[in-house]
């Protein structure tokens, strides 16, 4: 078993969040090491407060194959997303396979998965092409969440729900996993530079276990995407979005102004007999308010960034030559 902090090395880890999948772990583990048997791999399960004994089995399976596995526990349930992150951070592979524990996902998938990232891809993608859920609950919502989020990140993939996808780990750095956001990871990677590809893969219906979802989990996915978009576009410029709007509204308010003056000085007519005075005050109000909020903002996304050392970029390469490299070192 791998004591904590121990380094070794790995050149793939695969990710596996477990919710009380007690009767799929052992026929999960078998196929695992069936198809990554040629390889230099790591199993890492991560038992997301399971009650109906996953963790028992976790451990025997650790047992039995103690050179590949690891386990991690975590104290409660806290979420696919949560349980996928720690599973990540607890890995040391160069390259990270996510795979769901219910057996949908099909393990032999795995090496057509890594023969992409061996091409030089930095995320691949799995795309359950015959998709083996419920049409009207799962099926359809996921259509046009996959829609929607191609459409608001700019990456377009048909399957962001797809746990099963492999990612160098590079790309990973840096981003932080929140609510449901694992399946976000794409977007992010996609947003640093990352190389993507999507290959259709394999998807069985459930055998064992109940499906932990329904058709709420596409509405938290909906309320992500909008601080994906967020985060993306403006996390190190946000007076550009809060102090735009804020200008938009002043400006309407300004506007607004004019058509009263006008109609006061042409028509005669009372400020206070349109309800457009009242628009214009509040419209200016918002606005101003707006701006502010922006400044506020701005010095949160200071603090973001300067407190956890986060650049607002990221380098895929230093390419610099050696010989320049020693004359300025000789230099000092
Ligand atoms: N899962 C988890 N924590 C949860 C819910 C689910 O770790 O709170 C795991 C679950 O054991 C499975 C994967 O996440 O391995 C996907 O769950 P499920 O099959 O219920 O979701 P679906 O495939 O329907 O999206
Ligand atoms: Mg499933």
């Amino acid at each position: 078993m791998r004591e904590a902090g121990e380094v070794m090395y790995v050149n793939l880890s695969v990710v596996i969040p477990v919710y009380n999948e007690v009767e799929n772990l052992r026929s999960l583990h078998h196929d695992l090491s069936e198809a990554l048997a040629d390889r230099d791999y790591e199993l890492v399960f991560v038992d997301d407060g399971s009650t109906d004994g996953s963790i028992e089995e976790l451990n025997s399976l650790v047992q039995l194959d103690p050179q590949h596995t690891l386990v991690i526990e975590l104290r409660r349930n806290f979420g696919q997303t949560a349980a996928i992150a720690a599973g990540i951070d607890h890995s040391c592979g160069e390259v990270i396979v996510t795979i769901d524990a219910d057996q949908q996902n099909d393990p032999g998938d795995i090496p057509l998965l890594m023969e992409k990232i061996e091409e030089g891809y930095d995320v691949v993608s799995g795309w359950r092409i015959d998709r083996q859920d419920k049409l009207l609950t799962r099926k359809i919502p996921s259509r046009i969440a996959n829609g929607l989020i191609s459409k608001v990140t700019g990456v377009r993939l048909h399957d962001y729900g797809c746990t099963l996808k492999a990612y160098r780990r590079e790309v990973l750095q840096g981003f932080r996993l929140y609510g449901e956001m694992h399946r976000f990871i794409p977007a992010y990677a996609g947003w640093v530079g990352a190389k993507m590809i999507e290959i259709p893969v394999r998807h069985h219906p459930r055998k064992f276990g109940k499906a932990k979802y329904g058709l709420e989990r596409t509405i938290k996915v909906l309320l992500d995407l909008f601080t994906v978009k967020f985060l993306m576009s403006y996390a190190s410029k946000p007076i550009y979005l809060f102090g735009g709007t804020g200008a938009g509204l002043i400006m309407v308010s300004v506007f607004l102004l004019g058509v009263l003056i006008a109609r006061r000085i042409i028509l005669d007519e009372h400020l206070i007999r349109s309800p457009l005075l009242l628009m214009t005050v509040m419209l200016f109000i918002l606005g101003f308010q707006s701006i502010l909020m922006g400044l506020i903002a701005e010095l949160l996304s200071r603090t973001y960034h300067e407190s956890q050392a986060k650049p607002t970029y990221s380098v895929r390469a230093v390419l610099k030559s050696r010989g320049i490299e020693e004359e300025v070192k000789g230099r000092v």
